[in-house]
């Protein structure tokens, strides 16, 4: 069985980041990747609060370069999904994937999130093209237009704030007469002349010919339809962290996020968590991009207390 004194699982900005210091640093590093190394942000066509890139960078063009930037020291990338984590020999670690098990000292895991969808129709077709799940990424692009949130949550209504800087005017749509957003978010939010909610109800499809122009929605109470005229919808209905696969071993919150510190170290002796995973995360690249940075410093100070490396060179 390969053996390696770091595996990182996940390729977005945490993972390939953690990856180019593990490897500089001269540790025998594998990162694995389920799917195209650069994670959730191939997705973004436009990223424009990455620092480095005045003009903007498209998110696939972005992890093209992270990944390059991470092999080109010795990291090794294998695609493959990692299905467990369990007691190796002699490292302590076995990770069993679909492309074998392989053993590591150390573990960083930056499997990240995915944003709960809708399920309606139209909602893919315009994913990118006015249908978005991140406010603070995508709110600017629709300065002065109208557009709309879904949920009632703490998220939901944080982003409608956010967005009611931008925007023209911010519909909320709640499939609830009520919301479950904290009592000051709520104050706030119903004495924003810009935001204007629209209670009990579902979106049936997002409406559009090449990009989003409007939403189908029901009222879920008198089953009356509508349509409404808007540039963009936020869905912020919830994520869902890449964690099942490791419940065995980490110690994760009620949402199923890694809980870990500030130096990126979980409850489990070895293992760090970086990026959109963990508790409390921002879910922002430049932040994963920390956190990678910081769990690769936490994993190479851990190995070099074990006293065994296998070094890359
Ligand atoms: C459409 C879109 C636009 C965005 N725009 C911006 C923006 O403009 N600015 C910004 O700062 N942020 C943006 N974000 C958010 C940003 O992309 C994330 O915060 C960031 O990618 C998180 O990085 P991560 O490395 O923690 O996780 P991810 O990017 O989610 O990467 C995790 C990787 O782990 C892999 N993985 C998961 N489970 C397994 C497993 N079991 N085995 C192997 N591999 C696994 C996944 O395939 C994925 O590639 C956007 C997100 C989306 C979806």
């Amino acid at each position: 069985m390969e053996q390696y004194d770091t595996i990182i699982i996940g390729g977005g900005p945490a993972g390939l980041t953690a990856g180019l210091y593990t490897s500089r640093a001269g540790l025998k590093s594998l990162l694995l990747e389920r799917g195209i190394p650069g994670g959730q942000m191939v997705n973004a066509a436009l990223v424009e609060n990455y620092p480095g890139f005045p003009e903007g960078i498209s998110g696939s063009d972005l992890g093209s370069l992270m990944h390059r930037q991470a092999v080109r020291y010795g990291l090794e990338v294998v695609t493959a999904e990692v299905k467990g984590i369990s007691q190796g020999n002699p490292q302590p670690y076995s990770i069993a994937t679909t492309a074998g098990n392989f053993e590591a000292t150390a573990i960083i895991i930056a499997a990240g999130s995915e944003y709960r969808k809708l399920g309606v129709a139209g909602e893919e077709k315009f994913s990118g093209r006015g249908v978005s799940y991140c406010a603070t990424c995508d709110g600017f692009f629709f300065r002065n237009r109208d557009v709309a949130v879904v949920g009632g949550g703490d998220t939901a209504i944080t982003d409608a704030l956010e967005l009611g800087q931008h925007a023209n005017k911010v519909y909320i749509i709640h499939r609830r007469g009520q919301l479950r957003a904290g009592e000051v978010l709520q104050q706030r939010a119903f004495a924003n002349p810009k935001l204007e909610f629209i209670w009990s109800t579902v979106i049936e499809e997002a409406l559009g010919e090449q990009i989003l122009s409007g939403l189908k929605l029901r009222n879920v109470e008198t089953g009356q339809q509508s349509i409404l005229k808007v540039d963009g919808v936020f869905i912020a209905v919830g994520s869902m962290p890449n964690s099942r696969n490791f419940s065995n071993i980490l110690e994760l919150d009620d949402a199923g996020c890694v809980i870990a510190n500030e130096t990126m170290t979980t409850s489990t002796p070895g293992i760090f968590a970086a990026g959109d995973i963990r508790r409390n995360s921002p879910r922002q690249i430049s932040v994963a991009v920390g956190d990678g940075a910081a769990a690769a410093m936490s994993a190479l100070k851990y190995i070099q207390e074990q006293g065994n490396r296998f070094m890359n060179t």
